[in-house]
């Protein structure tokens, strides 16, 4: 694929050549992408992967970028965005759901039509594809509690219909392994609208109350241990304000990393090492990595995690 020639992809989907994945994060962080596509519809997500795919180009999914720290070197091949695949279709209390729904659009179409079940999504910024691959929720629930089924487009240009119980989420983690999200069916309970739209904006006062919003972040850094919190964990090895550079531990949740102004992707990384050192010192726990960490270019890549 070259940078000069006419635009191969053109039917497929909008591409822009060298686009800064800085603005597509929320950590505010990232180098230049060779290739970002921004398919509008499943069916061409499908064929610009399987085209990516035949043509040997390297890429990597972007949802809302809440949970991914973009290296500094940028991206070498494609990074497909799903932000131009944002429809929602109502089929009695379930909805099919788009890639690029997000998590707001979501919980506000389902309360406006008195359908209950992803109220705990209100503050959790990102699209249905991405927090299905990270099962997105609370400590005791996951987008995947409500899926019945999920369209999948698997390496090959195989496209699978998974049950939830064929996929088998867990906990922060939807387990789609190379599988990409081209489609979610999701059961809710009907419920009167005002009670679904209150359910919600308690979920985001409680929220907002304890986590950094004010600061660029991408949420939490590292997956609860069984029966532990992570930020407990790091709040007791009393890693509160340590700094790398700009990316800094918040004052105000221990398992925030956040970017007060200019942090780099090393800047996090060399973060992320020293508490996961320091945590193991303290309490002797290896803590595992929530924050999905795409590599610098030189080292090998072609996987969507
Ligand atoms: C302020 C803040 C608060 C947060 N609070 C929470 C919280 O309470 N609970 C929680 O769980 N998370 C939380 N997060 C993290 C983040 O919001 C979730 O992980 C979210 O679900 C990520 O979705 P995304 O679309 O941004 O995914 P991205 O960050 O874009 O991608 C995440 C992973 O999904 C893959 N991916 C993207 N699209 C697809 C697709 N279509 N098919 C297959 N794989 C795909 C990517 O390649 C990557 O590996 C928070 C983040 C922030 C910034």
């Amino acid at each position: 694929m070259s940078t000069t020639s006419p635009d191969p992809y053109a039917e497929l989907a909008p591409l822009r050549h060298h686009e800064p994945l800085a603005r597509w994060t929320t950590l505010r962080i990232g180098g230049a992408a060779d290739y970002f596509f921004e398919p509008q519809k499943p069916e061409h997500l499908a064929a610009l992967l399987d085209r990516l795919e035949a043509d040997a180009v390297p890429f990597r999914l972007l949802g809302g970028g809440a949970n991914v720290l973009a290296p500094d070197g940028g991206v070498r091949g494609a990074v497909v965005h799903s932000g131009g695949m944002r429809r929602i279709f109502r089929e009695d209390n379930c909805l099919r759901l788009w890639p690029g729904v997000t998590n707001p659009q979501l919980v506000r179409s389902a309360s406006e039509l008195g359908l209950s079940g992803v109220e705990r999504l209100i503050g959790v910024p990102g699209h249905v594809g991405g927090s299905l691959a990270m099962n997105a929720g609370s400590a005791d629930w996951g987008l995947w509690d409500q899926v019945r089924e999920v369209t999948v487009w698997q390496p090959g240009g195989t496209l699978q219909a998974l049950s939830r119980e064929q996929v088998g989420p867990l906990y922060r983690d939807g387990n789609l392994g190379q599988a990409v999200v081209l489609e979610a069916l999701i059961e809710l309970e009907a419920q009167d609208p005002a009670q679904v739209r209150q359910r919600a904006e308690d979920f985001l006062r409680r929220k907002n109350s304890c986590q950094p919003v004010t600061l660029p972040s991408a949420g939490c850094a590292f997956r609860n241990p069984p029966g532990k919190h992570a930020g407990q964990l790091l709040d007791a090895a009393g890693l509160k304000g340590l700094a790398v550079g700009q990316a800094v531990v918040s004052e105000r949740h221990a398992n925030f990393i956040v970017n007060r102004g200019g942090a780099s992707a090393a800047e996090i990384r060399a973060l992320l090492e020293q508490m996961e050192s320091a945590v193991f010192a303290a309490h002797g726990l290896r803590l595992r990595r929530e924050l999905v960490v795409w590599p610098e270019p030189a080292a090998v890549c072609g996987d969507n995690n």
